[in-house]
């Protein structure tokens, strides 16, 4: 690998407090063979190494790439033909999804991550049909795809092992349905055959398949409670901390989640987790949108990260996360895109915005998101979710040389007034059209609107000619079954939760 000397008007090297960063103005940064060397001012560092390239005019913001610390597919489900729905009736939209190759479906949402300055993502793979060679396959297409473009990733396959369809046993449920329904619906449960045992399988072969890379990590990820049995929850807790790895759960996204974990343990579902020692610093929860305040205060005494999805928390009903509270108690927090943001597609630099203004609560304290706070939640905060932990995420002498460059023109043309603070302009001001090149390991994966390793076009060309065939068989059936389970699905969840006994943060508070 070769080295650069990377050129900022402004080079932003990381978050300080929750409004501030550190900012190097015309600085530069020297990378060797992907790791940050040395950082000062632009003149003085091209004096000392006259022989080296240097990327960038001056002209732009440089800093740390982004972390898009919860993500799942390419082609969205909207693309797909799965309207938004509440969480729990969606599950059951969701079943139209086609088969789409994953190498294509992971390179899709890939260009769309880096061009918005995602060098990293957390990919939270599932639902792939089949035994495990079957899915080990589809896990390597998709690790394929990432390796393809150059995205670092940390890539887990979420375990499913009960409660496919609704928060109870598939049989119970499939004996509720008409006896019409039934035999597809036995059809759609059968697809789905991980075992917990299979899944650590799958994840020590997939660890074995790709050691040593430094661009793929391999962690765990049961799926939610009620997806997982207490063996499972078992033995991925042992799995985690046998091999040191981190897990990515999604928890308590909707009051429908809250109330199951209160069926199943009498408690919350982070008691739950308590009882499987899963509460540490290895874990982190997707969206914790009905953390409790004892929840909160558990997760910050035992280091648990959580990893909040603003945009699919409002496209699902889910509800508002309390991010306040979370900060206030020094809990880690990601930031994640999830299946897609509120423009149904991946653009970090607008769901960092979104996180910015979900949660002004009316006041004047000091209680509500800062710039430095969004910023650290997209780049380092995120990185201590994956595998990556403090090895990326800030740009400073040691750390891997991943980066995003965007124009200062696009931030401040015409004007900007000279008091308004850098990143505050960044944060609030930089669109996709203004990134201009985005890097991993020093190497340049996008310049000027290009991808250097992939021709996008054809891709999209040969995603689109795949997806021309008509519907085969299992999809028209799943289609149809779509259609016809939705109305007990709903029924399922009449009355399931007393609204006086989970009332939202928001409701509680002002400190939402
Ligand atoms: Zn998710």
């Amino acid at each position: 690998m070769t080295s650069s000397i990377i050129r900022g008007k402004y080079v932003i090297t990381r978050a300080l407090g929750r409004h501030t960063a550190q900012i190097i103005e015309n600085g530069a940064i020297l990378q060797r063979g992907g790791r940050i060397e040395e950082i000062s001012d632009f003149v003085a560092l091209a004096a000392k190494y006259p022989n080296l390239p240097v990327i960038g005019t001056g002209n732009h913001v440089v800093m740390p790439g982004f972390v898009n610390g919860h993500h799942h597919v390419g082609l969205t489900p909207v693309q797909l033909g799965s309207p938004d729905m509440p969480l729990e009736l969606w599950f059951a939209t969701r079943m139209v999804t086609r088969e789409v190759d994953p190498y294509l479906d992971t390179l899709y949402s890939a260009f769309e991550m880096i061009a918005s300055g995602v060098t990293t993502v957390q990919h939270i793979h599932g639902w792939v049909p089949g035994d495990l060679p079957k899915i080990e396959h589809a896990a390597n297409e998709v690790i394929r795809g990432y390796e393809a473009i150059g995205m670092r990733v940390s890539y887990c396959y979420a375990l499913r092992d009960q409660n496919h369809l609704v928060y109870g046993p598939n049989d119970a449920f499939t004996a509720s349905v008409p006896d019409d329904i039934k035999p597809a619906l036995q059809r759609h449960f059968g697809r789905f055959q991980l075992g917990a045992a299979d899944l650590v399988q799958l994840f020590e072969q997939l660890r074995k398949t790709h050691h040593g890379k430094s661009r793929v990590r391999l962690q765990l990820a049961p799926a939610n409670l009620h997806w997982c049995s207490d063996a499972a929850l078992e033995l991925l807790a042992e799995t985690s901390a046998r091999h040191d790895v981190p897990m990515h759960m999604h928890l308590l996204e909707t009051p429908y989640q809250k109330e199951y974990a209160k069926r199943r343990g009498g408690g919350t579902a982070v008691d739950y987790l308590a009882k499987f020692g899963l509460l540490n610093s290895r874990l982190t929860l997707g969206h914790g949108v009905w953390l409790s305040e004892g929840d909160i205060e558990c997760l910050a005494g035992n280091g648990v990260h959580v990893c909040h999805n603003c945009s699919s928390n409002f496209r699902l009903r889910s509800g508002i996360a309390p991010l306040n509270r979370l900060e206030e108690k020094g809990v880690n927090v990601a930031i994640g895109i999830d299946e897609a943001g509120i423009n149904d597609d991946r653009d970090m630099l607008q769901e960092m915005r979104m996180v910015l203004r979900a949660h002004r609560t009316p006041g004047m304290g000091d209680d509500v998101p800062g710039m430095g706070q969004v910023l650290r939640m997209a780049t380092a905060g995120g990185a201590l979710t994956t595998p990556y932990g403090s090895e990326i995420g800030t740009l400073t002498p040691g750390m891997a040389a991943d980066l995003v460059m965007i124009n200062w023109s696009q931030i401040s043309f015409p004007y900007l007034d000279e008091e308004t603070p850098v990143l505050d302009a960044v944060l609030q001001r930089a669109k996709t059209q203004g990134v201009n090149t985005v890097m991993v390991e020093g190497e340049i994966l996008y310049q000027d609107g290009k991808f250097t390793r992939i021709d996008q076009s054809a891709m999209l060309h040969e995603l689109a000619g795949r997806l021309r065939r008509p519907l085969n068989a299992e999809e028209l059936e799943r289609r149809n079954l779509a259609h016809l389970i939705l109305p007990h699905v709903r029924a399922f969840y009449k009355d399931y939760f007393n609204p006086a006994d989970h009332v939202p943060h928001y409701r509680q508070s002002s400190r939402f």
